[in-house]
């Protein structure tokens, strides 16, 4: 891309709860300054911008990044965009871009809408693309999952692509440098994980929310606990279970609770084999410490 020409990015809402935008508005000052003057945001349905997607459509303009929030549906009776279907949206909107980024879990595989069973057709943008217009595209469709995606993942796939004109994707279609981790690694409740010392209810600061409160950060592809949330904090630092939002099966049922058989948890640490699970936790829960079992601040 040329260095004096900023890259014009659009962001489409389909059926969606606004929660990216959100997460997105909440970057920090800095970074979201830094994203203003690096690119030319031409379109968000929430902010005023100086032209609408109707003239967009007509008028045939072009743009480098198109980021898209929320499920897909053909359906216009559910849900339609001056008067356009998101499906029929979508696969106009794509033909202009070079890029494209579906922000959120939502946009990324259908999230909480496909899993209503009013609309069999909701869906992630990958599955709504025509196969002649998912091969138009310049770069694989980039998945920022999340419920919501952080807004520095957010800022840092616009970058990455706008400087290098591509990045590595998980079989998800994920950016590795951004969900290569888990959840867990950064957690600041790692050490009462590996003696098993558990948390006894949500918001405490003490203890592990794996073995009663359903945690998934043993499981969940995300950086969380790396970059933090409003660069302050995260849902297991405040004493919250992660949830797995970054991952195909969200949202799960049960989600805040372990689900055991015989008292042994039914999904244990990715690639961790439930018997080196259970030898380890056994040998663990021996050891009683005592600065573990009490509470950090009195
Ligand atoms: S609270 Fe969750 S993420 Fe933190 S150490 Fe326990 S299992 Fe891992
Ligand atoms: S901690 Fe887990 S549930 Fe929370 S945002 Fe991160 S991946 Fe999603």
């Amino acid at each position: 891309m040329k260095k004096d020409k900023k890259p014009k990015v659009l962001w489409l809402q389909a059926i969606t709860c606004n929660g990216n935008t959100h997460s997105f508005l909440s970057a920090n000052n800095n970074r979201m300054r830094l994203f203003l003057n690096s690119f030319d945001l031409i379109y968000h349905p929430s902010l005023t911008t100086d032209i609408t997607i109707k003239e967009i459509i007509e008028k045939k303009i072009n743009f480098d990044f198109l980021l898209v929030e929320g499920a897909i549906s053909s359906n216009k009776e559910f849900f339609s965009i001056s008067g356009y279907s998101p499906y029929e949206m979508l696969n106009i909107l794509v033909k202009r871009t070079k890029y494209l980024i579906a922000v959120g879990s939502c946009a990324s595989y259908g999230g909480l809408h496909a899993k209503f069973e009013q609309n069999s057709d909701i869906q992630g943008i990958g599955d709504s693309l025509s196969a002649e217009n998912l091969y138009i595209l310049k770069h694989p469709v980039v998945n920022l999952t999340g419920c919501p995606a952080h807004p520095e993942w957010i800022i840092q796939t616009l970058f990455s692509l706008k400087d290098y004109g591509k990045m590595a994707l998980d079989e998800k279609g994920r950016p590795k440098e951004l969900y290569y981790g888990l959840a867990h690694h950064g957690c600041t409740r790692n050490e009462y994980f590996e003696w098993k010392v558990e948390v006894k209810h949500f918001g405490l600061k003490e203890g592990c929310l794996f073995y009663e409160q359903g945690c998934r950060g043993p499981m969940t592809h995300s950086n969380c606990n790396k970059i933090l949330w409003n660069d302050v904090s995260t849902k297991t630092r405040a004493g919250m279970p992660c949830i797995g939002c970054t991952e195909f099966d969200f949202p799960r049922e049960n989600m805040l609770e372990t689900k055991k058989n015989i008292g042994i948890p039914n999904e244990v640490p990715l690639e961790v084999s439930k018997r080196a699970y259970l030898s380890l936790t056994g040998v663990a829960k021996t050891f009683k410490i005592g600065r573990l079992n009490k509470k950090l601040i009195d």
